[in-house]
């Protein structure tokens, strides 16, 4: 280390770093010295550090010089300095030698550090003790030291002299039988088994007599580097008062105790004048603390108190303490430890008075009145509640007659208490409970002590109203029977409420008449009834004809009324045992029971067609409506509820549809097949999706020439389980459902796609389909001919010709002749089919395009037997040529009916005896060997 850098450490030091000489001069002077004693180097360097030195401090200097010489150092040294300017200023030095390089001594060097604010500290903490009349002790475990304070001393009664500074001094003052417990309290402090010392010890005095009372505390304030006190610091206090009073106390309450306790009540001792209060194991576990737990004050005491109970209960004191009251009392309640209120009795006597004759001592006790109080509460809230029920109470005694009633009995009953004390509760009954009732009641009283349930009653008047009564025994502690009472509530109103629930839920509110939902439950039990019986149950579904009409002329107001009419004129055939009910809107059941026959049945409905067709006066309107009934009878129909309704819905549809103001009665027969129709629809539908259909094709030729004119295309269903099947099959069932559209559409576009794909091959081959009625007449049926010629642009319209039947067809003739039009105009040919068959052959044929008459084949067929036949063959032939349209046959079987037609002249033909219908990969092959037959060569030759 350079002599440099050791100055620059010793001026940045705050502490004081001082050389001397073993004479005492200065030889060096820091700038922490300069702080701190106030002298500044020039002004110290030479000088003595005596003029440092207190008056009284002068010998330390010599002390110090022993140790120098002896080489030793001295650490941490406290002691007290004179500042230039006079203040004291408390400093620890520490001093080591300084030796020259031979060894020798020769000063010695001083740090010296300014402790004044750790002094001031440490004196004000003294001063704050001595303050407190408290002894002080300070306990240095390392060298064994302990220092006493001017009040040890006081309090102890032995004088500073005999004082060694050791714990010796300390056990010689302590009582044998205390030692233990004391060097348990510092074992402990020191092990850290606990925050501090605190412990309570006989003093033995200097003459060796046991006196006071000590009360000693103490902490440690320094510790190791292992957390072991080093240091403790504590004091002792003079507790000798109180504990003498306690000591006494104690005898006295270990004396007093036995009573005590038998009592259950706690005991308090108030010093009246000192205000010290002490009080027993029981005062404060009364309160739900431990014993010793309650740090008792008067003032604590006050803060126990309820506020509302606080001053009476002092007051009481305050006028004992004056001698206006033998003893104090006061009941008040008192704040537990769970923060509850407890009620509590206190009483006190002034026990003990001084030598002027004031009271000194009060004692007293504490008795828990929590269950008194709380029983006298519930008796208070009993009887307001017994007065201001609003259910009836009364109490009956043992002999079953009634003791006591209350304002609501009469409210409910009429009747007033001095009409029935005294009596029998029986007074009250209505009669409609028998014997058995009451004898069941009281059976259940005496074996549960309880009864409720549902009662009618009758007032004093003579009404009967229902009541929900509960009956209680009321025994004594004991289990003896006291009395009965019997609480009970006016439900009249609840039950008329409940009534009222039940209509809304299952009655029709404008009619009276079940809904529903009654409807379901009555229409079970009938079913179930009949299924026990012989007889049948008619399920009617009965609708009224135009009474949307009437609604909206004449307003739902009269809607209404009707519809109320009709109900009671309906109700007024029905037998008991029937049921009618009302859906909704002019939608009725009726549920007609025990019905012999078929025949029986419609009779109670023409009965009941006749109700309903009532002429009513509604509000100066004559208003009259009809009804269609739809009914399904049980179990001839055995279907479940819901079906039952259902088919006589079907059946009531097929009644409006029949003409209305009737009946129909639902045919399970005709239902099957309704059904099967329908199944057979979708498996249809399938097929049209699954492209099961296929057209054959069937040539027409000219008998003359043997040309082929062209095909007719027919519908064929390749039927996956049933083979080929002809449109008789299936076509039926297709008329007037939602698929005659889809598959006139199929045909239309498979005819034309056939024709694509023999003019792809070198053929225009001329094709007529055959079209529904319906589909012809629908308003889609010229977009969808349209559309479909669209998709296939090289096909001229005029090789595609319609057949329209001439049976089906044309209902309305004007809307048929503006379709028709259309296709014409569209270029396409049309062809009357069957011709001959229909009745109004004529008129189609002067006011519709057709330009083709298709002769019926049942005319063909027996044309050369039946000269009637071959006439309206020969009369339409004559048709034809007269308005200028071609005329073909079919059906043509042989050659001899080919030869005989042309002979009538039709030359056009088709039939089997020509080809059948084919495939249409069959067709070209066909043409080719065609020509080359015989068949049609032999006619040409006829
Ligand atoms: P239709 O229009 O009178 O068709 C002629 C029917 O006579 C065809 O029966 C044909 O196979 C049959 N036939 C042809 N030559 C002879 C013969 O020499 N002797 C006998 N006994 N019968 C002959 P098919 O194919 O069973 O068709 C029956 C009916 O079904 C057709 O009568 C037609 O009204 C209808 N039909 C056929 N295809 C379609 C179609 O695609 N759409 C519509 N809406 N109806 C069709
Ligand atoms: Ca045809
Ligand atoms: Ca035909």
């Amino acid at each position: 280390m350079t002599p440099a850098y050791f100055q620059a450490i010793v001026d940045s030091s705050d502490d004081a770093i001082v050389g001397k000489t073993l004479d005492g001069i200065v030889t060096s002077w820091n700038r922490g010295a300069e702080t701190i004693f106030g002298y500044t180097a020039q002004e110290m360097l030479g000088q003595s550090l005596l003029i440092l030195f207190p008056q009284d401090r002068l010998d330390e200097e010599r002390f110090i010089l022993k140790r120098m010489m002896e080489g030793e150092r001295i650490d941490h040294f406290e002691t007290v300095r004179i500042r230039k300017d006079g203040k004291q200023v408390h400093v620890s030095v520490s001093i080591s030698p300084i030796r020259n390089a031979q060894g020798v001594i020769i000063g010695a060097s001083k740090v010296a550090r300014d402790i004044t604010p750790l002094k001031m500290e440490q004196e004000r903490l003294k001063l704050a003790l001595d303050a407190t009349c408290n002894g002080l002790w300070d306990w240095d475990l390392r060298t064994g030291r302990v220092y006493r304070s001017d009040h040890y001393y006081a309090i102890t009664g032995h004088d500073a002299g005999e004082d060694d500074h050791s714990l010796d001094f300390f056990w010689r003052t302590v009582h044998s039988q205390d030692v233990p417990n004391a060097r348990q309290a510092m074992a402990d402090h020191i092990a850290g088994r606990s925050d501090r010392i605190e412990f309570e010890y006989r003093l033995v005095s200097k003459t060796g007599q046991m006196g006071k009372w000590i009360h000693a505390r103490g902490q440690a304030v320094e510790r190791d580097a292992w957390g072991t006190p080093t240091r403790i610091v504590g004091t002792l206090s003079d507790i000798t008062p109180s504990k003498l009073f306690d000591v006494a106390l104690r005898d006295r309450e270990k004396r007093l105790s036995r009573v005590l306790e038998g009592s259950d009540q706690g005991y308090w001792d108030w010093n009246v004048q000192t205000n010290y209060f002490q009080v027993s194991a029981r005062w404060e576990s009364m309160l739900g603390y431990a014993p010793g737990e309650m740090d008792v004050s008067t003032d604590h005491w006050a803060e126990l108190v309820h506020p509302d109970d606080f001053p009476s209960a002092l007051q009481s004191i305050e006028r004992h303490l004056r001698g206006e009251t033998a003893s104090h009392e006061a009941e008040m309640r008192v704040r537990t430890k769970t923060g509850e209120w407890k009620w509590i009795l206190t009483r006190g006597k002034v026990v003990e008075y001084d030598a002027d004759g004031m009271p000194l001592m009060m004692s007293g006790t504490h008795t828990d009145i929590s269950e008194r109080k709380v029983l006298e509460q519930a008796q208070r809230e009993a009887l307001t509640v017994f007065a201001n029920s609003y259910e009836g109470i009364m109490v009956v005694d043992v002999q079953r007659l009634i003791l006591r009633v209350n304002p609501a009995f009469t409210r409910i009953t009429g009747y007033q208490p001095e009409e029935v004390l005294g009596k029998s509760p029986g007074i009250l009954s209505s009669g409609r409970q028998n014997e058995r009732f009451y004898r069941d009641m009281w059976h259940s009283i005496e074996s549960t002590g309880f009864w409720s349930g549902e009662i009618w009653n009758r007032r004093k008047n003579g009404e009967i109203y229902a009541q929900i009564l509960s009956i209680s025994q009321v025994t004594d502690g004991q289990g003896r029977l006291q009395h009965y009472v019997g609480l009970f509530s006016d439900i009249s109103q609840i039950k008329a409420h409940e009534e009222e629930l039940d209509r809304v839920a299952h009655y029709d509110p404008l009619t009276g008449t079940p809904n529903r939902r009654l409807l379901g439950d009555r229409l079970a039990q009938a079913i179930a009834r009949t299924d026990r019986s012989v007889l049948s149950l008619a399920v009617c579904y009965l609708d009224l004809d135009g009474f949307k009409g009437i609604n909206d002329r004449f307003g739902h107001v009269t809607g209404d009324k009707l519809l109320v009419g009709v109900a009671e004129s309906l109700k007024a055939v029905l037998r008991s045992e029937d049921t009618l009910a009302r859906l909704g809107g002019d939608e009725f059941v009726l549920l007609l029971a025990d019905i012999e026959s078929p025949e029986e049945c419609s009779l109670i409905l023409e009965r009941i067609l006749l109700a309903a067709n009532v002429l009513l006066n509604i509000d100066d309107n004559m208003v009259r409506v009809s009804a269609s009934i739809g009914v399904t009878l049980y179990p001839q129909d055995s279907s479940d509820a819901d079906t039952l309704m259902r088919h006589a819905d079907q059946a009531m549809y097929l009644a409006k549809e029949a003409g209305k103001n009737r009946f129909h009665l639902f045919d399970p027969e005709s239902d099957r097949k309704a059904q099967e129709h329908r199944e057979f629809v979708e498996r249809l539908t399938g097929a049209l999706q699954q492209q099961e259909f296929c057209l054959y094709y069937q040539p027409k030729i000219d008998l003359l020439t043997g040309e082929v004119q062209g095909v007719e295309a027919l519908l064929r269903w390749q039927h996956p389980e049933r083979g080929l099947l002809r449109p008789a099959a299936f076509l039926p069932h297709v008329q007037g459902t939602r698929l005659e559209r889809p598959l006139g559409i199929w045909v239309m576009q498979a005819a034309l796609a056939q024709m694509q794909l023999w003019l792809s091959q070198g053929h225009v081959v001329k094709v007529s389909i055959n079209v529904s009625a319906t589909h012809l007449l629908s308003a889609e049926f010229i977009d969808d001919l349209r559309e479909a010629l669209a998709m296939y642009p090289e096909i001229l319209p005029a090789s595609l010709e319609l057949e329209v039947l001439e049976t089906t067809a044309i209902d309305d003739i004007t809307l048929a002749s503006f379709v028709l039009d259309q296709c014409r105009s569209m270029g396409v040919n049309l062809a009357l089919d069957d011709f001959g068959t229909g009745y109004s052959s004529l008129t189609y044929l002067r006011k519709l395009p057709f330009e083709v008459l298709k002769i019926d084949q049942s005319f063909v067929r027996d044309m050369l037997r039946d000269a009637e036949d071959l006439g309206i063959v020969e009369g339409v032939i004559r048709l034809a040529s007269a308005f200028h349209r071609s005329v073909i046959a079919e059906g043509v079987e042989t050659m001899e009916h080919g030869a005989a037609l042309l002979k009538l002249g039709c030359r056009m033909a088709q039939g089997y005896g020509i080809a059948r219908p084919m495939r249409p990969e069959a067709y070209l092959d066909w043409i080719k060997t065609w020509k080359t037959q015989a068949a049609w060569l032999a006619i040409r030759n006829v």
